[in-house]
């Protein structure tokens, strides 16, 4: 059985996740850890559970998502997987964190791609791959058909969805992410988001099956 960890880290409350089952084999999702106790939080939950990480991935990487990410690769000695469609994105990262006001970001590479049908195994778990470009060019989302859920970034929210007026978004592409990758999933599907409280796949289903609610929130 899977179980999800989250934390709220960095002035964008972004949500952190570490998934890990009863093997201890664990993987963490978009490390947002920016701050020294953040980063301790962090690797405390897993040294007390005893989690050994494989792997260090992540759905997408706007700056509040790999705030962390040279910090998890360096303490666990793990690879770092994306999609290549958002090499140009952490690219950027360096660049833009002065521009929100962000000191101490240090800078990561990528070590691995992964892609749409990819397959992720840790302990006796498994995440499918899935692309839902839009909000960012590479973004992926992680689901476990198993256990009905999904680790869906910056795409789908509880009651609303990603940002798609930063560089690099498409808001055609993020409509229909949401309407061919994710509506298409069973109602009882719980989504884990990069921001804010989980919810369900039935629950952000919008009720006539044509426009989800549109409202937009900051720092996404
Ligand atoms: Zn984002």
């Amino acid at each position: 059985m899977m179980q999800v960890k989250s934390f709220v880290f960095s002035p964008f409350a972004e949500n952190t996740y570490v998934l890990y089952d009863e093997t201890n084999e664990a993987v963490v999702i978009d490390p947002g850890c920016l701050q020294q106790d953040e980063k301790e939080k962090l690797a405390k939950f897993i040294a007390d559970n005893r989690l050994v990480v494989k792997y260090l991935l992540q759905t997408h990487c706007h700056l509040d998502h790999v705030f962390g990410s040279a910090f998890v690769k360096r303490k666990y000695g793990v690879k770092m997987y994306i999609h290549k469609g958002d090499l140009p994105v952490l690219a950027a990262v360096e660049t833009r964190a002065p521009m929100w006001g962000i000191q101490g970001y240090e800078p990561v590479e990528a070590d691995e791609f992964i892609e749409e049908g990819d397959v992720i195994y840790f302990g006796n778990s498994q995440l499918d791959v899935i692309y839902v470009p839009g909000h960012a060019p590479g973004h992926v989302a992680f689901v476990n058909h198993a256990q009905k859920l999904i680790v869906s970034g910056d795409v789908l929210f509880k009651g609303s969805i990603g940002r798609y007026d930063f560089p690099l978004c498409n808001y055609d592409d993020l409509m229909n992410s949401i309407y061919t990758k994710l509506l298409t999933l069973d109602d009882d599907y719980v989504v884990y988001p990069g921001h804010n409280d989980p919810t369900t796949i039935g629950q952000e289903r919008p009720d006539d099956l044509r426009q989800p609610a549109l409202r937009v929130c900051g720092y996404r």
